[in-house]
């Protein structure tokens, strides 16, 4: 791997290193002011800030696909394959039709150990299973036996593109991968998300670490707008302002009310006042 930024040890064999990052949250701003052709206009950070909290609150994300930047990353496949299905980032992987497969192959920590969950029917409950040390020795050897298939089939004569077959999705592999700030952020969303595969959250957690010292005023409103906000549908909004009116006890109003004790930009008030369907005054 080249020098990289920054590094993050992931799991029991992983990496993820910032390797480089393109851009900051001065060019996004001055990127998102060509609309009104003021590209000249003296600024300052504040200026910049409010423009950034705007954008990203009302999704105009193009300007942040004039930054980005590039991680390499030592994974298992398996969490490899769900990377790779965001499909705007540009990928260079080992190929293990070139070289032999690296000797590392995931294991879990004990507190990985989970039980399938019976809600969520693609993920883990929050629940250990029993004995983890019994399930660490069993995916160890499967990985151990695996390995000596591979090997062998090596020492016969057989190809490496084909020799891979038997080698597990433990297996971990590594590539380049670089994206634009917008489809990184899109990628953090999903998978820092607690219905992300915990293996793959602590690849997303390690990227936003490393990408927020370098974007901290973009990465605030991501925080803000995004990651952190909650969305309702139609009807449970409508259900809702039922409730409200229910109650008939002035929540809405006391809701701006401490969006002004929050100190919330005037344009932010007013643009919440509008959610709510109340009329806002100064
Ligand atoms: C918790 C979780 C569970 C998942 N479970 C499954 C599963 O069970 N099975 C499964 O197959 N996948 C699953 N996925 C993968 C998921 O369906 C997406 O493929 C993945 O999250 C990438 O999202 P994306 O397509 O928005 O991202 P990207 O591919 O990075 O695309 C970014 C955006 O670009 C646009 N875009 C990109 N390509 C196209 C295109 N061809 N046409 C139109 N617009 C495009 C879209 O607006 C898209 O949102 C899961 C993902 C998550 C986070």
């Amino acid at each position: 791997m080249e020098d990289c930024i920054d590094e993050r040890k992931v799991l029991n064999a992983g990496l993820c290193a910032l390797v480089s990052v393109n851009g900051d949250d001065a060019r996004i701003a001055q990127r998102a002011r060509t609309s009104f052709r003021n590209n000249q206009k003296e600024t300052s950070e504040l200026n910049d800030a409010n423009l950034i909290d705007y954008i990203m609150r009302h999704h105009h994300d193009t300007p942040f696909e004039f930054c980005g930047a590039e991680f390499y990353m030592v994974m298992p496949i398996f969490v490899a394959r769900q990377m790779v299905r965001h499909r705007t980032a540009a990928i260079n992987e080992e190929s293990l039709r070139y070289v032999e497969a690296r000797d590392e192959c995931w294991v879990p920590s004990p507190e990985e150990c989970k039980t399938q969950s019976v809600v969520n029917k693609q993920g883990s409950s929050s629940d250990l299973v029993k004995n983890p040390n019994d399930i660490i020795r069993t995916i160890e050897s499967a990985n151990t036996g695996a390995k000596e298939s591979y090997n062998y089939l090596l020492e016969k004569g057989l190809s490496k593109e084909l020799a891979r077959s038997v080698l597990p999705l433990g297996q971990y592999t590594a590539w380049y991968w670089t994206a634009n700030l917008r489809n990184i952020f899109h990628l953090l969303n999903l998978r820092m998300d607690e219905h992300a595969q915990y293996q793959i959250r602590v690849y997303a957690n390690a990227m936003y670490e490393m990408l927020r010292p370098h974007f901290p005023v973009a990465c605030s409103a991501f925080d803000n707008h995004v990651l952190n906000a909650i969305t309702f549908s139609a009807d449970e909004w409508n259900s809702l302002k039922f409730g409200f009116d229910m109650v008939n006890c002035q929540i809405e109003r006391e809701a701006l009310k401490h969006a002004n004790i929050l100190n919330m930009r005037k344009t932010r008030v007013k643009e919440f006042a509008d959610k709510l369907g109340e009329k806002w005054s100064e």
